[in-house]
């Protein structure tokens, strides 16, 4: 277990929290679906960011750096995430954040620099060329941490998702995807007889399926399948079908599920089982990869949970 302090207030990481909870969904078709609840680790680093971030950490501590430098929008988990893991390790953060600053800042931001993140607003022309970026603000003691966590590194902490579970049991491993750091870590992660599925949380996002394979290795690549049509208008979009469907997966399942990600993921699910995708006898495990913070960008009462 890890103690953090926020604003002298004690905040625990515990990943040992991260229980397995069977879903009644797909009972009658004789499917067994688990869920790995990633989101109990953590209310604000909840999920698979502090998985994506432990390499790049220990590499940078190892390596004799003071400070971390990151890139992130507005509602970025991956610059909250990295803004608390540098708390922990008593680094220095800087933010780089895409777009003008708002007042109030979202509450990613806002929770990001009580965390001690120093945040720079950037415009998005410049926000654009990440090498440009880089090169211009370059100090001897900053080490940069690609945007969401994006890399081998990355890959490598969010393989070690899968570490706390059986995986044995099951078929297939069924993930939210943003970048595709963490499908690449758990495509190479998993067992040459799992399949794993990817759901796009984006629109659209043609090169998406090429930046998850760069990060995997060639004997692995077959077993992945990445979904493009559950983004439900896009990546930040939440149309009251998803938040319908949110709200009754919770009323169902007592499982609480965010807007970006993994709502999407379990209304893929669902519609999959519909459409009779799977066969009986598999056997899935859903990683419920966190994020349930970004929920506070809802108008107050949206969710029940
Ligand atoms: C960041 C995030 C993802 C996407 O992870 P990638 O590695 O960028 O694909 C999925 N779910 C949640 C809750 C996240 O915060």
């Amino acid at each position: 277990m890890i103690i953090l302090k926020i604003n002298s207030v004690k905040v625990q990481i515990n990943t040992t929290l991260a229980e397995i909870k069977p879903l009644s969904l797909g009972k009658d078709q004789k499917l067994a679906i688990d869920v790995l609840r990633l989101d109990l680790i953590h209310p604000v680093i909840s999920g698979n960011k502090w998985y994506k971030l432990r390499f790049y950490m220990e590499e940078a501590i190892h390596k004799g750096y003071t400070e971390i430098a990151s890139f992130g929008g507005a509602y970025s988990n991956h610059i909250v995430a990295t803004a608390c893991a540098c708390n922990f390790h008593q680094l220095k953060s800087v933010g780089y954040i895409r777009g003008d600053k708002t007042e109030p800042l979202s509450h990613t931001l806002q929770a990001a620099a009580d965390f001690g993140m120093q945040l720079i607003f950037i415009s998005r022309a410049d926000y654009k060329n990440k090498t440009a970026l880089i090169k211009n603000n370059q100090q001897p003691n900053r080490y940069w941490i690609p945007e969401g966590g994006y890399g081998i590194l990355g890959a490598k902490g969010a393989a070690s998702i899968l570490n706390t579970v059986s995986l044995e049991k099951y078929t297939h491993i069924i993930a939210a995807v943003g970048s595709g750091t963490m499908l690449a870590g758990l495509l190479n992660g998993s067992r040459a007889d799992q399949t794993i599925i990817g759901i796009s949380s984006q629109k659209n996002n043609k090169s998406l399926e090429s930046e998850v394979l760069h990060l995997t290795l060639s004997e692995n690549q077959h077993r992945l399948i990445l979904m493009h049509h559950y983004h439900f208008g896009g990546f930040a979009k939440h149309p009251s079908e998803l938040i319908h469907f949110m709200v009754d997966f919770w009323k169902k399942e007592s499982i609480p599920t965010d807007i970006v990600y993994t709502g999407k993921v379990f209304f893929a699910i669902s519609d999959l089982l519909q459409k009779q995708y799977f066969k009986p006898g598999h056997r899935l495990l859903v990683i419920h990869s966190g994020g349930l913070q970004g929920n506070l960008s809802l108008p107050e009462k949206s969710l029940p949970f």
